[in-house]
């Protein structure tokens, strides 16, 4: 049996780890509650945002326990393609970690095991499918009745549950855990928000008596920008070219079709753009994969397939040319942006198609009407969120029940509406003059048409097909002609958000009026708009591939000989990068660097107490940089 009664994990050890191990001066939010928690024994719940620090709440409890004489702690992630830079990560700050999985030869895990037995490993890493493994199971076993197993850590939690995204049915055989080896403490990590989610986790995986730590969800470093989409491919373009030069992202298409079309847009352009979905062929994916993780500057141009668990710190923006399907999974990929805090930028462009093919994609679903409403519900949340005209943030933590400052009237200064208020304009009459127009076309030829058709009557615009159906002849031609056409698109597009205007899919996407239409004729519902701002022309200079490549931007300000320095460490770490088979950030992250390049330390010394560097660190490579800065 486990011995519950250790002499307590202080605080300082907790620290202490903390410090000599990553080298960071101080524990962020709530970690250090946490860690201490589940060092000394309790079960937890850990609901963080992405780029929060969950890693650290059960590594260093790990590291706690197993100096404690406690043994080894079994982490499981979902994530085989990723634990190998995982440990590779653990291993560069000196803590002995392995993983357990099916990219290793039967050879290679047989000298795991017996290191595991031998008591020389701190965090195992495993796939949820081991723990069914009656061989692995043996294996525990032998380590739980020695009292030499320390902690379970269930990473991505959410996966246990339906109603997350990434639903994984193996993660529900994690109950075998705490029945099979009771008294072992578990931590059980996610970043989705919603309470369906949480609750589902504590049941699924009976965290009942586990103390749930509930971080805010606020990512302030991550400026929101939601534009209306017009040549959307373009308009992403010159948002990389103006703010994202050189930089890592991603950016997100619904269809796999788009994602090649966009990347080779983006090549086209002089970026480093890749494909990611579904239908490539699996080493072509992983290729990607390693190679947006390992290189500098890569965009990955993917469907929602991508992203979970990538843990790359310096992802400087996360772009949606589609419009997600809820708030969740809009929060969930801009997430990946800016784990280091450093500033990040989350761009998204919508659009009337966009509110049309969602719509669209729940009506034609199988599902049962019930869900379908709850599915539209969801849609109508982000639609209001791309309509706003106040705070993006107030209205996206609203949305997972977190209050900002006093609420609706905050202003965080750091999303488009904050920084550049939108115009408002009243929409009403333009809205009455569509859904009339619609009636009429209705009552006076019993057909129905699609959006085109239907604005072009409204600003008198006498095309074949208007002159053709006789339509120059409703009493609402040509009402509307002071109306531009993307001011009516965007009031249709919001009646549609409304439910005031259905889109007939198996019709050719033509407008009917619907229940709510009469409420907005009637002029008892205003419609209000954000004024749109005319998009800057684009800069029509194509980049040759690799051109431009050589601007160096360090995170902080860093003067001439500075940036000198920061390139030449840069270099440096890349080399290294290689020479161990990880991404650059494993090895130090840009903040660090940036902070040694300012610093110009001329001896050991000098280097202490910049955040990042951790003892083994320091002693593997302090030297190197000491040599480096000084060359540069
Ligand atoms: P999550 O898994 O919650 O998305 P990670 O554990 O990957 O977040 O942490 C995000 C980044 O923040 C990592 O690069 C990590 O090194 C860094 N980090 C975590 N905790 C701290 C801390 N206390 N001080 C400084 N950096 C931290
Ligand atoms: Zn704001």
């Amino acid at each position: 049996m486990i011995a519950t009664d250790i002499s307590a994990i202080s605080s300082e050890t907790c620290q202490g780890i903390l410090q000599e191990v990553f080298g960071y001066p101080q524990f962020r939010g709530p970690q250090q509650a946490i860690v201490e928690h589940v060092a000394n024994g309790g079960d937890a719940l850990v609901l963080m945002p992405t780029g929060g620090g969950k890693s650290l709440c059960y590594q260093i409890p790990a590291i706690a326990r197993q100096r404690a004489g406690l043994g080894v702690a079994l982490v499981i992630s979902p994530l085989i393609a990723l634990m190998h830079d995982q440990v590779g990560a653990l291993h560069e700050a000196g803590v002995s970690a392995e993983f357990l999985n099916s990219t290793l030869s039967g050879e290679e895990a047989y000298q795991i095991e017996q290191r595991l037995l031998r008591g020389d490993i701190t965090c195992l890493y495993a796939a949820p499918e081991r723990v069914t493994n009656p061989r692995f199971l043996a294996l525990l076993d032998s380590l739980y009745e020695r009292n030499q197993l320390s902690l379970f850590a269930i990473d991505e939690a959410h996966c246990v549950s339906q109603w997350g995204h990434d639903f994984r049915p193996e993660y529900r055989a994690l109950t075998v855990l705490h029945e099979r080896y009771a008294g072992v403490p578990r931590v059980a990590l996610t970043a989705t928000a919603d309470d369906l989610t949480r609750a589902d986790i504590v049941e699924r995986l009976q965290l009942q008596d586990a103390q749930a730590f509930v971080s805010s969800f606020d990512r302030p470093n991550i400026r929101y920008t939601i534009v209306e989409k017009r040549e959307a491919v373009q308009q992403l373009l010159r948002f990389i070219e103006r703010e994202h030069e050189g930089d890592a992202g991603i950016v997100y298409c619904q269809s796999r079709k788009k994602v090649e079309g966009v990347a080779q847009t983006l090549v086209n352009a002089g970026i480093r753009a890749l494909p990611y979905h579904a239908g490539l062929d699996s080493r072509v994916r992983q290729d990607h994969q390693n190679r947006f993780l390992r290189e500098e500057g890569v965009v990955m141009v993917a469907t929602i397939a991508f992203g979970m668990g990538i843990d790359k710190p310096d992802v400087r923006f996360v772009a949606h040319l589609d419009m997600p399907k809820n708030i969740e999974g809009y929060y969930q990929e801009t997430g990946r942006a800016g784990r280091d805090g450093l500033p990040a930028y989350a761009w998204m462009g919508y659009g009337l198609q966009d509110v049309v093919n969602q719509r669209r994609m729940i009506d034609e679903s199988p599902a049962g009407e019930e869900f379908k409403q709850a599915l539209r519900g969801k849609l109508d949340a982000l639609l209001g969120l791309a309509e706003a005209t106040d705070c993006r943030r107030v209205r996206l933590l609203a949305y997972f029940g977190e209050q900002l400052g006093d609420g609706p009237t905050y202003r965080c200064q750091n999303c488009d509406n904050c920084l550049n208020p939108p115009d408002i304009w009243d929409g009403t009459d333009a809205a009455r003059k569509l859904l009339s127009t619609i009636y009429r076309i209705q009552q006076s030829s019993g057909m129905s048409f699609g959006a085109g058709h239907v604005m072009d009557i409204v600003r008198g615009k006498t095309t074949e097909k208007v002159t053709q159906h006789g339509h120059t002849a409703l009493s609402t031609f040509g009402l509307g002609a002071d109306f531009s056409e993307i001011q009516l698109r965007g009031v249709l597009r919001q009646l549609i958000a409304m439910g005031a205007v259905a889109v007939d899919a198996e019709a050719f996407n033509t407008l009917k009026l619907t229940e709510q239409s009469r409420a907005v004729l009637r002029g008892e519902v205003p419609v209000q708009l954000r004024e749109s701002v005319s998009a800057p022309a684009s800069r029509s200079k194509t980049k040759r591939p690799g051109a431009g490549s050589a601007v160096v931007k360090a995170p902080i300000a860093l003067d001439g000989e500075g940036l000198v320095r920061y390139a030449a460490l840069k270099a440096w770490r890349a080399e290294v990068a290689r020479e161990h088979n990880l991404p650059a950030y494993v090895i130090f992250h840009d903040a660090t660097l940036a902070a040694i390049a300012k610093r110009a330390p001329q001896t050991l010394d000098d280097l202490q107490g910049i955040s990042g560097i951790g003892a083994k660190k320091l002693e593997a490579y302090a030297q190197e940089v000491l040599r480096v800065v000084n060359l540069g």
